[in-house]
């Protein structure tokens, strides 16, 4: 708030100046004095306004003389409280006589368990007996039981007579006299602000719980505070319960008291789970035991209590000796663990847990105090609570720490993932420019060589570096799923051409194994569909490429189907091959990055491991999924649904009539000439420059080279070409800028002038990036001859363009 009102201050100041700075004061004032005046009118309302009775009906400890005559007949006279140092199960009867003023109304109430019976001289006038109670086991707690007396009674002798079913001790607890409001807050008080203060801490400890289990559910990960947070609230719980204020408000016997006791013996282990966490399970074994321990006698007592062979009372120096050995063990791993160990990451939870512990030291020295002097403060349990407190503010200080922590470590973590992933994309740019240029200049050697034996090795040079762009293609997939950059583009496309193009690709790769190649295409299908084609054509080439890649004999079987409903179309793709097959622990692995499985058999063939992982993501990207059927030794089936929309109701029919058109009469770099054409080629590289000048010197075209973006710009000044192949990447003025600057420049003779951009960057999306950028049209390197040829036919003047038959 005070923040908030200081910024807000003091921008309106700055652009108001003094005038509303002033006001702001004022306001500001204003407000205080609000909460002043409320604050003052609260207190001077409980203080000046009258009271409204309800506790006149006054009461006192009864402090009239008790007798207790034993079996031998000696008598002890005393005061409640007192111990009269007795057996368990020994028979009690004690007597007093009743003060003369006593009014119609008043009640005498007892602290008492198990069963009891009061009596004015030999007329009984209560009794209570716990064995009515439907909890199972023996009946455990005490409560306080008010007793109407009349004016009748004055004078007369009382008599109490406990345990005649034979379960009592000689603990004669205080006892209260008076109207039944006064006794009730007799009872009450002293016992109000522990039990106000369980309520409280177990209200913040259970919001605590609460808003952490909320950020840990965000983070996907689990805050150890929570496990606090529920040990704190088992606690205030049990002091709850253990007050006699619960009594009074719940009018309960005996939910309280046994639920106490349980609570007690869970009490360790959510801060076993805390403390484990914190401290990075560095000390596993001792917190194990303590949870062994704490089940063990959870089972064991609560056994022996429902069965009514003990009762938790009966174990309490048991519980209690339970409790402080854990204390112990807790208190002695964290001074190892922080003095001595010196881990002291998380020193606030160790000021919050000694802070706990030294409050825990108060309450035994006030207990004791007590016990020792017989001063009746009422302030049980209260030091215990403040300790609580501490721990749990601490713990949230602490954890509070962690998660900052844990955020600055994953924007550190995803800060070096997109380092990685640019690390990759950059390098695979570096790497496809000089494959730009092998395959460029093998390509010409392929066109001009006449020997044979110099032809094959040119072909094995284009096949290995046509695989080794496939690798970097890969990578650069890989990289962009990593850094959650993978796009789909959707457009319209023909299933029936993409089924026919990547088949058709596949199938001189299964006819050179010796495969046998079954396509099944259900001619019902609609083919014009809305979607991804180039990744959805990347799924299907990879998936059959698998299976050519691990199957030696035997046949390969690509279904497609789909399932129509609406204008949706659900795509089903399956590939099943009769191939290695893939054991049943590696099915998980082959879809992580980098994995590949059965290496040794694998040894001889070439891979990655990312092919499955790219796919997968790729499907997953476009809301679909995958899966695998496999059996080692004997094949696997993929099977893979991707939803699409239906552009027409078009039925597909025979998926060959669906040829593409611009096969067929597809042109060859031979068959084109542009004589009367000029082209400027703008490349840093000077081998790329050369590639590309000499692929486009078979066309006859006038080839002019520029080198930089500045030189381009100076040709363009100087001539009016007819088309512009620019480079993108280029130190000082690249591409982009040099469009740029050639669409603003003073005398370009090429306004017109189509430009065309030359990229290494194989980025999803480039043709819209580059059409935004000012280019007319995009290139990827390495330039194939026939996507060379396309572009110059779809870009040059169609008179220019002399296309031989
Ligand atoms: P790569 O083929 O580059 O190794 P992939 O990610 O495509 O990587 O495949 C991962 C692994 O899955 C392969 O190494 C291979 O062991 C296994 N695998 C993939 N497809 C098949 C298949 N059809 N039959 C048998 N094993 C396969």
């Amino acid at each position: 708030m005070k923040t908030y009102f200081a910024e807000r201050g003091e921008s309106l100041a700055n652009n108001n100046g003094d005038g509303s700075r002033l006001s702001i004061r004022i306001f500001r004032i204003l407000i205080n004095i609000c909460f002043v005046f409320t604050i003052l009118c609260g207190i001077y309302g409980f203080v000046v306004s009258p009271h409204m009775g309800l506790f006149d009906q006054k009461a006192h400890l009864y402090d009239g003389d008790w007798v207790y005559e034993d079996e031998q007949g000696n008598q002890t006279v005393f005061k409640m409280p007192y111990d009269l140092k007795l057996q368990p199960g020994q028979k009690i009867i004690v007597k007093t006589t009743l003060p003369e003023d006593i009014n119609d109304g008043d009640y005498i109430c007892f602290s008492t368990g198990k069963d009891f019976r009061v009596l004015i001289d030999d007329e009984e006038i209560f009794s209570f007996e716990a064995s009515t109670s439907k909890m199972p086991g023996k009946i455990v707690k005490a409560v306080y039981f008010p007793v109407r007396l009349c004016k009748d009674y004055a004078g007369r002798t009382l008599t109490l007579v406990k345990g005649e079913k034979g379960d009592s001790n000689g603990n004669m607890h205080a006892c209260y006299i008076g109207g039944l409001l006064g006794v009730m807050r007799e009872v009450a008080d002293g016992r109000a602000i522990q039990f106000l203060g369980a309520i409280l801490l177990s209200i913040a400890s259970i919001v605590t719980a609460a808003v952490f289990l909320y950020i840990s559910f965000n983070n996907r990960k689990v805050m150890p505070l929570i496990y606090l947070a529920q040990g704190v609230t088992i606690i205030s719980l049990w002091i709850m319960f253990d007050s006699f204020v619960f009594q009074l408000m719940f009018d309960n016997y005996f939910v309280d008291g046994v639920l106490a006791y349980m609570l007690v013996m869970l009490m360790p282990i959510p801060f076993v789970y805390y403390f484990n966490n914190v401290q990075n399970y560095r000390h596993y074994k001792a917190y194990m035991c303590i949870n062994i321990m704490a089940i063990a006698n959870y089972a064991v007592l609560t056994v022996l209590h429902m069965a009514g062979i003990h009762s938790y009372e009966d174990m309490l120096v048991h519980i209690n000796a339970f409790t402080i050995l854990y204390i112990v063990i807790f208190f002695v791993v964290a001074v190892k663990d922080y003095f001595i160990d010196g881990n002291k990451e998380h020193v606030r939870v160790i000021i919050g847990f000694f802070g706990m512990c030294f409050m825990a030291i108060v309450e035994v020295c006030v207990v004791i105090v007590k016990t020792l002097t017989h001063l009746t403060f009422k302030v049980d349990g209260v030091f215990i609570l403040i300790g609580l407190y501490i721990l749990l503010f601490f713990a949230i200080l602490d954890q509070i720490d962690s998660l900052n922590e844990l955020k600055a470590a994953t924007q550190e973590a995803m800060a070096a993932t997109r380092a990685k992933s640019e690390f990759l994309a950059n390098m695979s740019h570096e790497i496809r420019t000089p494959i730009n240029a092998i395959m460029g200049m093998n390509e010409m050697i392929l066109r001009e060589a006449k020997q044979d034996k110099v032809l094959e090795y040119a072909r094995d040079v284009d096949s290995a570096s046509r695989n080794l762009l496939d690798i970097v293609n890969d990578i650069l997939d890989f990289s962009k799923i990593e850094s959650g950059m993978l796009e789909i583009i959707v457009e319209e496309y023909n299933l029936g051409e993409l089924i026919y193009d990547v088949t058709n690709l596949v199938s001189i790769k299964a006819r050179d194994k010796g495969l046998k190649l079954k396509i099944l295409v259900n001619p019902e299908m609609p083919y014009m569909l809305r979607g991804d084609e180039k990744r959805i054509r990347e799924i299907i080439t990879n998936i059959l490429n698998n299976a050519v890649k691990y199957t030696d004999r035997g046949s390969i079987e690509l279904k497609v189907d789909g399932d129509v409903n609406d204008d949706r179309l659900t795509l089903m793709i399956s590939v099943s091959d009769t191939g290695q097959g893939i054991r049943e622990e590696d099915i998980d692995k082959i879809f992580a990055g980098f994995e590949r499985v059965n290496i040794k058999k694998n040894k001889h063939i070439e891979g990655t491991g990312l092919g499955l992982t790219i796919t997968k993501n790729i499907v997953e990207a476009m809301d679909g999924t995958i899966g695998v059927e496999s059996e080692y030794g004997k094949g696997s089936t993929f099977s893979i649904s991707i939803p699409q929309t239906i552009i027409s109701d078009e039925r597909i029919g025979d998926y060959k009539s669906h040829k593409r058109a611009t096969k067929e009469e597809e042109i060859s770099i031979d068959d084109v000439e542009a004589p009367e054409a000029s082209v400027l080629v703008v490349d840093d590289h000077p081998i790329n420059l050369k590639v590309l000048s000499m692929l486009l010197a078979k066309t006859r075209m006038n080839v002019t080279s520029a080198t930089s973006g500045q030189e381009a710009l100076e040709r363009m000044k100087e001539q009016r070409y007819d088309i512009i192949l620019l480079d993108h990447m280029m130190p000082e003025m690249d591409g982009i800028e040099t469009v740029k600057a050639a669409r603003e420049m003073d005398g370009n003779m090429c306004e017109t002038t189509p430009i065309i951009a030359l990229t290494a960057n194989a980025i999803v999306g480039a043709k819209e990036f580059y059409l935004e950028a000012g280019f007319d049209g995009y290139l990827s390197k390495p330039v194939l001859p026939p996507v060379l040829i396309e572009t110059l036919v779809e870009h040059l003047p169609a008179d220019k363009v002399i296309i031989k038959a």
